[in-house]
Order: C-alpha cells, then structure tokens, then sequence
C-alpha cells in the first residue's frame, strides 16, 4: 500500500481546470518529484493533498485512508505537513514562535523537538530570538521546512525549496532533504529546478497543463529526451 495514493485528481479554480484527472503515488520512504512548467498544477496538487484546495473530482488516500474531504488541520494530526511556495513565514514573530506554530495540532510538550530543530538546523538555533521576517532567503526556507517538521509529519510537502537563493544555499536545503528521508520522511518535491530534484529523488513525474505527461525512475527520466529537452535545457 502507497502512502499516498492520488486518483484521478481534478481541481479548479472557478472556470480554470488547475489539475485534470491526475493519478500518482507516493511509496513510504520515496523522495518523489513532481516538474512541470509555470502553471502546470504543481502547487494546486500539494495544496489538494495538504486539503488547502478542493478538489472537484479524484480522491486522495493517505495510509489507506481516504482524506479527500479531510479538513486541513486534521490531515496534518494524520501526518501531513506542507512547506510552502514562497515560505510563508510570519515575518514579525520570532523563529521560535514560527516553530511552535508548526506544533500546533500536537499535545503536551514539543520541547524536545524544538532542541532537535536547533541542532538540525544550527543557524535557526543562533536566531531564536530573531524576528523570521529579518532572516535571510536560506534561512526562510529552513525555518519553513521546520516548522513542518514540528508536526512529527510522515509525508513532507515541499514547494519550490530554492526558489530564489544562492547556489550554495540550495545544496545546503537539498542536503538537509535527502538527511530527513534518509531519517524516513516521506517527501513529495515540487521544483524548477528539475535537475537538481530528481538528482535528489527517486521517481519523477512530469505535469503539463495540469495533466500527467510521464513519469518513471528519477535516474532514468534524468537522462530522458524529451526531459532533456523540455525541463533540463536540451
Ligand atoms: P508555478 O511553477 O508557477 O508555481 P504551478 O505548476 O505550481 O506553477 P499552480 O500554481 O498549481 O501551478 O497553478 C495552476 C493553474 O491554476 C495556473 O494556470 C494558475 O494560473 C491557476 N491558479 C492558481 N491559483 C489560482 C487561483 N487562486 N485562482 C485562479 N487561478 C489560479
């Protein structure tokens, strides 16, 4: 059984058809990367699976369960947590504030995890104290990826980690992605940077306007013509 199980997913936004019948699965344990052009449906679908959006049509299964009409907050208690395009950070509160929000469907005490964030992540641990919205681009993006983490989440979304940051910076996250599933986090990864993810993945699979064009072994569609030629510069 997949961990997650997407059927014939379709989503929209008032006459705009965003995600048209799509299916995809995401095994325990996998790193799976979804590209696709600007627009192609990649945010729309993490946003299905995290119940931000809903859909029109499909289902989505998360451990056998089915959650398509699951509100958001009870997905994440299910073990969902998503790390947003564009980070999403509450800027005028602190990086510990912004963790513990991301704890927020928990019970008792989530002290410990915050320790475990501060050693991860050393840089979030120097800041604490530091309003989110003065960090740099890097360290918005760490501290959005653990604020999802604070939810103890099975299945990690991950949208567009390198999203504007320094080369550098973007091997640094990539290397904190492969640490948390080498540590059994389940990711499913949207980026633009297509080569870099499916270094990083598994599988892949390919979205154009909102519909499923190929999918396959991350090593193998790496090397793939018409992924060559469409996402990886020919
Ligand atoms: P990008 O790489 O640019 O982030 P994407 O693949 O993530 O693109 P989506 O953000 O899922 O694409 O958008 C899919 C389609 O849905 C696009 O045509 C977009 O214009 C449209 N869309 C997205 N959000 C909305 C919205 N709130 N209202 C109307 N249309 C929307």
């Amino acid at each position: 059984m997949a961990l997650l199980e997407i059927e014939n997913l379709s989503v929209n936004y008032g006459a705009i058809q965003a995600v048209r019948g799509l299916s995809l699965t995401v095994e325990e344990g996998e790193v799976v990367t979804l590209i696709g052009a600007n627009g192609a449906g990649k945010t729309t679908t993490l946003r299905a699976v995290s119940r931000l959006l809903r859909p029109v049509a499909g289902s989505i299964r998360f451990a056998g369960r089915d959650i398509t009409r699951l509100p958001a907050d009870e997905a994440v208690k299910l073990g969902i947590a998503q790390s947003p395009e564009g980070r999403q950070v509450l800027a005028r509160q602190s990086v510990q504030d912004n963790l513990e929000l991301g704890a927020y469907t928990r019970k008792g005490s989530f002290r410990a995890d915050l320790n475990e964030m501060y050693e991860r992540f050393p840089r979030l641990g120097e800041r604490r104290d530091q309003l989110a919205g003065t960090l740099s681009g890097g360290e918005q993006q760490m501290l959005a990826i653990a604020r999802a983490m604070m939810s103890r989440p099975k299945l990690l979304l991950l949208d567009e980690p390198s999203l504007g940051l320094a080369p550098i910076i973007v091997r640094e996250i990539f290397s904190i992605i492969r640490e948390l599933n080498a540590q059994g986090v389940t990711i499913l990864l949207v980026e633009q940077n297509a080569r870099l993810a499916m270094n990083a993945s598994h599988r892949t699979y390919v979205l154009e306007a909102g519909q499923l064009t190929f999918s396959g072994n991350s090593a193998e569609l790496v090397n793939d013509e018409r992924v060559l030629q469409a996402y990886l510069g020919g």
